[in-house]
C-alpha cells in the first residue's frame, strides 16, 4: 500500500520512512509525483489543524493515505509564542539565526525560572475513506540566556535546554529519544496500526 508524506523536509521524510517501510508501506513523497506538489495554505490555529490541512492537501493531490506534520516551540512567558508561527517568527520563512535572535530579545532580563518552553510536534494521517487522526508529542525544557555551543540539531536547538542538556550538544539518537517528534512518532505508529486493523 502506498502512503504519501506531504513534506519537503528531508529529515522528516527519513524519520517517517524508518517507521513506515517496516510496516509494509511504499513511502512516496513529492519527488515521486509526475506533477509539482502544491503547498497548502497553513491557516489553522493549532499544530494539529495545520498538520491535517497539509495531509488533506496530500490526499487531494495523490489519492493515497497521506501523512504530514507541523511543529514549533511554545514559550510560557510569551503566552505560547512563537507556537505555530515558529518557522516565520522573525518574518521570512525558516531564518533560524534571526528567529533565535528575536526570541533572546523577547526574553531579555527574564529570569531562568520563567524561561520554561516546550517543543510540540503534531502528526496527522488522513485516509481516502474519510477517516483521519492526529497525534502530538511534546518536549519540555528552558530557553537559555544565549546560544549554546554545539553543532547538533537545527532551528531553536542552540537555545533549548532539555532534560538531557542543550539540544545543540546531544546526538541525533539522544535527541530522538526525548524529542517532541520522537514522542509523536511512537504514538503515530501505535495509532496507525490500530487504524489499519479496523477497516
Ligand atoms: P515546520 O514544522 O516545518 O512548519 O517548522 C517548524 C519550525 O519549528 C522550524 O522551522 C523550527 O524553527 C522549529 N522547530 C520544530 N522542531 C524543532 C526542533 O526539533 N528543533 C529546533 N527547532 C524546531
Amino acid at each position: 500500500m502506498k502512503i504519501f508524506i506531504a513534506s519537503k523536509n528531508a529529515k522528516k521524510l527519513k524519520e517517517l520512512k524508518r517507521i513506515l517501510e517496516p510496516m509494509g508501506f511504499e513511502v512516496i513523497s513529492e519527488k515521486d509525483l509526475d506533477k509539482p506538489f502544491l503547498d497548502a495554505v497553513e491557516d489553522g490555529t493549532t499544530f494539529e489543524e495545520n498538520a491535517i490541512i497539509k495531509a488533506k492537501s496530500g490526499l487531494a493531490q495523490t489519492g493515497c493515505i497521506s501523512v504530514a506534520d507541523d511543529s514549533g516551540i511554545c514559550v510560557d512567558y510569551l503566552n505560547g509564542a512563537p507556537g505555530i508561527y515558529s518557522a516565520r517568527y522573525s518574518g521570512g520563512h525558516g531564518n533560524d539565526k534571526e528567529n533565535n535572535k528575536k526570541l533572546l530579545k523577547e526574553l531579555e532580563n527574564v529570569p531562568m525560572e520563567k524561561r520554561t518552553a516546550y517543543y510540540v510536534a503534531a502528526i496527522a494521517c488522513v485516509f481516502p475513506d474519510g477517516r483521519e487522526f492526529t497525534v502530538r508529542g511534546e518536549c519540555h525544557g528552558h530557553i537559555a540566556f544565549c546560544e549554546q555551543e554545539g553543532e547538533g540539531g537545527f532551528g531553536y536547538d542552540p537555545l533549548f535546554i532539555s532534560e538531557i542538556g542543550p539540544f545543540s550538544q546531544v546526538t541525533d539518537a539522544q535527541k530522538d529519544a526525548v524529542s517532541h517528534r520522537g514522542r509523536a512518532l511512537i504514538k503515530f505508529k501505535e495509532k496507525l496500526t490500530e487504524y489499519l486493523e479496523v477497516k
